[in-house]
């Protein structure tokens, strides 16, 4: 018997691996659903909605979950504009998946109002006029709230700057750190385990990247377990001083009952 009552589980790496199957990630999150066993999906992925994460995994994987079981960046910073800034006008800087699922929240975005908080991740057709605008609110005292800090995006034509870039140009201009939402940072766990409902000693964080998902839970103070079918290798493991909790191949070896 796992002495854990939830756990908070990573997408890429972990559950799938790009469009490859992860075939004793399918089993797992299979018998979990099948006992009832609560738990959550967790992602710093802000390009996608969370309908488009559902329908993904339900069509191309065998793993039927359904909306409740996902927690996205993107969620993650609804959650955290609503409880430290109930009310605002806010400014988003990025993509339709960002700018869609913000606008069903509890706050406003409507750009010809003062802005509140700056909320940023990738736009790839980003103007110079838009950077300005959000210098300009954040110069004026609004709060800047990011996603995630990836620096590079693997494309077919080669490595494409990230959100992290953007977020490089307007730190620069306005000397202001902003609030990161995503793994390894605190507020996507915190979410999440709000959602899970269960408190933070009795889940487990579950992935396969030491430096985002292994070190959110440690920051959490949470137990973590390295799975190692992503992006930590186990050579990797041998520099590290703070080592994950448990460290396994793959998921079939984890003796969840
Ligand atoms: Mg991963």
């Amino acid at each position: 018997m796992t002495k854990y009552e939830g756990y908070l589980v990573d997408l890429d790496g972990t559950t799938y691996r790009g469009k490859e199957r992860i075939p004793e990630a399918e089993v797992f999150i299979r018998h979990l659903l099948d006992v009832g066993f609560p738990f959550k999906l967790v992602t710093n992925n802000a390009t996608k909605t969370v309908e488009e994460i559902v329908h993904n995994l339900n069509s191309y994987y065998d793993i039927p979950i359904d909306s409740s079981h996902v927690y996205t960046s993107i969620i993650a910073l609804g959650d955290y504009i609503e409880l430290h800034h109930p009310g605002a006008n806010v400014y988003v800087l990025g993509e339709a998946a960002l700018k869609e699922q913000l606008l069903d929240r509890n706050f406003t975005v409507d750009p010809s109002k003062p802005i509140d908080v700056v909320v940023q991740g990738l736009k790839r057709d980003v103007t110079y006029d838009q950077l300005t605008v959000a210098v300009q609110a954040i110069l004026a005292g609004a709060e800047y709230v990011v996603t995630n800090t990836d620096r590079l995006i693997p494309t077919e034509t080669g490595m494409n700057p990230s959100s992290g870039a953007i977020t490089a140009f307007i730190q620069f201009a306005t000397r202001k750190e902003p609030i990161i939402i995503g793994k390894p940072n605190k507020p996507i766990m915190e979410g999440a385990l709000k959602q899970l409902g269960i408190d933070k000693s009795k889940v487990l964080m579950i992935g396969d990247n030491y430096d985002t998902d292994i070190m959110a839970g440690m920051n959490m103070d949470m137990d973590t377990l390295l799975v190692l079918t992503g992006v930590t290798v186990r050579e990797d493991l041998e520099l590290i001083q703070k080592q994950p909790t448990y460290i396994i191949e793959s998921l079939s070896e984890w003796k969840h009952e």
